[in-house]
């Protein structure tokens, strides 16, 4: 596998004057590189978004090899990008229109990655404000914020490009909601490059797609292993800073991180009834809100259908395993 590492300088590597003397002396420099036979051995795969050590770097042909894979924040599967900041979990209010039991699979499994998420719901221009009114007062019981947007009419796309400022987020959905139609919005056509110096320190960004796709082809000529075709995933430089992700992320939630006794922390309303409650805790640390003697959460809340409904499947599928 080769990948196209881009460096991106620490703020303090800046050259007063703006130029830079030591490397190539170029800003945004791509590298073609080679992953380590070491690093295969030890099965360290190296991912979009991850920050690397590159070494053997030529300049003048662009080329280097990874030597080594830093540490992840984050790391997502599908699509896989490592370190990733923040996901946008996108609904849209009407074709298709909200399905509660599907947004709440989104949000589960988004909840279950442990990166921060923002609930955005597009298309708002076809829905009256009364629509509207009623969806926050909803989403807001089950402790979300949500936004409402509309690439159509741009409603909302400074507050979502203002949360995305600085950091690498991936847009998860159901299809045909508006992630590549709000992927096109917020990318702009700004290619925000970095500058090298003689630090080996590099985060690889995969360039823009024309670039990767030009790369690519001309790896797997060499490599004699025909095109390549295993599914790609770019970060897109955001015009306030800040990467998304080309291609959005889990399309049909799994749900497969998600255990019977984790469940219940990924509805916000029940860390909410919890932290309210507090210092009263349920009788029992390992306490499923099923009515157990001493539980805190009583069953009057919208999901608790679905919180049951997610339990029976998680728990079949723990018998099998
Ligand atoms: P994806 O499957 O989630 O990537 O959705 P797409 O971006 O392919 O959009 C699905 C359809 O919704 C397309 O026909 C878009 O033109 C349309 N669409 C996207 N955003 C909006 C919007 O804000 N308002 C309306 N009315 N249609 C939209």
């Amino acid at each position: 596998m080769r990948v196209i590492v881009q460096y991106i300088p620490p703020e303090t590597s800046m050259d007063p004057s703006g130029s830079f003397s030591k490397g190539s002396g170029e800003i945004g420099v791509e590298l073609l590189c080679v992953v380590k036979a070491v690093l295969k051995k030890i099965k360290r795969r190296v991912l979009v978004g991850d920050k690397v050590l590159v070494g053997s770097i030529d300049w003048v042909d662009r080329r280097g090899a990874i030597e080594n894979v830093f540490q992840r924040k984050t790391e997502i599967l599908d699509p896989p990008v490592a370190n990733v900041d923040h996901l946008l979990v996108l609904f849209s209010m009407d074709q298709p229109k909200i399905e509660p039991f599907s947004l709440t699979r989104f949000l589960v499994e988004a909840e279950s990655t442990g990166i921060p998420l923002t609930l955005a719901l597009n298309k708002s221009e076809l829905v009256s404000q009364e629509e509207i009114k009623a969806w926050k007062s909803r989403l807001r019981s089950w402790a979300y914020e949500p936004i409402f947007c509309s690439v159509d009419s741009k409603r909302g796309l400074d507050t979502l490009q203002f949360i995305m400022r600085e950091q690498t987020s991936v847009i998860v959905g159901p299809s045909g909601v508006g992630k590549s139609s709000l992927i096109n919005a917020l990318r702009g056509n700004k290619h925000v490059l970095g500058a090298v110096e003689e630090r080996n320190w590099f985060d690889p960004i995969l360039g823009s797609k024309w670039f990767e796709e030009q790369r690519v082809g001309e790896v797997s000529v060499r490599s004699g292993r025909g095109k390549h075709t295993t599914r790609h995933v770019s970060l897109l430089p955001l015009p306030d800073g800040g990467y998304l992700a080309d291609t959005p992320g889990f399309n049909q939630p799994s749900l497969i991180k998600v255990t019977k006794n984790s469940l219940a922390h990924h509805f916000p309303e029940i860390r909410k009834m919890l932290k309210d409650s507090a210092p009263a805790k349920c009788a029992f640390n390992n306490c499923l809100h099923l009515g157990e003697p001493g539980c805190l959460i009583k069953g009057d809340w919208e999901r608790c259908s679905y919180y049951l409904q997610l339990l029976d499947e998680i728990k079949i599928r723990e018998e099998f395993q």
